[in-house]
């Protein structure tokens, strides 16, 4: 917030901003708050939050403000809504002052979307400000980054992210939340604790499970893609960047206390090789969650390459 309205201040407010945000950090709320920064119609250079314009931001209904995101069932953004963005964007603005467009998740554009995009970045009309909001840059095309300045968000501490939830949404054990979603408290304030809670434990359990060769890997997978198989994927992930980060030693995870119960002797299981593997395994999962493939399947498959006589096969 300081960076971007010192550079607002300083009239320094680039055309193109890519909010780049830890998952969960809360982009889209940064990227609304730069639009009230810069339609807020107080002269205090900050948004006042008061005034018609703030409020008409508040309530999504700016007339200078627009936001592009996936409709509905589709879950890319399309050339049309890009069109129709850019020429909305080349009319004056209602108020006299900016016009602002929010793109979230931007890596939402498809590759016909993102290239009708790169000719509104590269000549925009004066006193526009498209806002990017993406948490993985490498998946936009170089073009659309090299026109855009950066503002990167990283994830609050722990302590502070816990202070933040019980601010927001009361008291429960955001801890293990946090542990179950990792450090996303955006994405925690819209949960419900309990629940999050139990399906992350089901899931560690299962994992720690299957590295010794136990469990069923197609019941597993079966049951797990019929009720919350998005956040089993998270899960999987976080459990598998724990054992990352813990073997390459960079945040000490082997000594923290209260997380995480599981045997020490068994961390080195997975070697780094495996655990790399099987994280894009997942992610490949997690990102073609809308096409047509048997989710169960896809999952079981992975399930199967944490057992100890599938890993040798994958070592190179
Ligand atoms: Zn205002």
């Amino acid at each position: 917030m300081a960076t971007l309205a010192a550079a607002y201040q300083a009239g320094r407010m680039p055309h193109g901003l890519l909010i780049h945000e830890a998952p969960g950090s809360g982009g889209d709320w940064l990227a609304q708050w730069t639009a009230r920064l810069v339609l807020c119609q107080s002269a205090t250079g900050a948004p006042c939050g008061a005034c018609p314009s703030c409020h008409r931001v508040l309530n999504a209904q700016h007339p200078d403000l627009l936001v592009l995101q996936p409709i509905e069932d589709s879950k890319q953004i399309r050339i049309e809504q890009v069109r129709e963005l850019s020429q909305e964007l080349s009319l004056t603005a209602h108020q006299g002052a900016y016009k602002v467009a929010i793109i979230t998740p931007a890596d939402t554009l498809n590759r016909f979307a993102a290239n009708a995009l790169l000719k509104t970045l590269e000549e925009p009309p004066p006193r526009t400000l498209l806002m990017l909001v993406v948490t993985q840059p490498s998946r936009l095309p170089a073009t659309i980054l090299s026109r855009c300045q950066r503002v990167r968000l990283k994830a609050p501490g722990r302590k502070e992210a816990i202070s933040w939830l019980e601010g927001t949404r009361g008291a429960g054990d955001w801890n293990a939340v946090l542990d179950t979603l990792g450090d996303a408290p955006m994405l925690a304030a819209d949960v419900d604790p309990k629940a999050v809670v139990q399906v992350g434990q089901e899931v560690r359990r299962a994992l720690e499970e299957a590295t010794t060769g136990a469990g069923d890997p197609v019941a597993t997978a079966e049951r797990w893609s019929r009720a919350d198989f998005p956040l089993r994927l998270r899960c999987i992930e976080n459990w598998l960047t724990e054992r990352i980060r813990a073997q390459s030693g960079s945040e000490g995870f082997l000594t923290k206390v209260g997380a995480a119960p599981y045997p020490g002797g068994r961390v080195a299981v997975l070697n780094m090789g495996d655990l790399f593997e099987l994280v894009d395994g997942v992610r490949e999962l997690k990102s073609s969650l809308d096409s047509p493939i048997n989710r169960g399947l896809a999952l079981e498959a992975i399930l199967r390459r944490f057992g100890p006589g599938q890993r040798t096969r994958l070592r190179t």
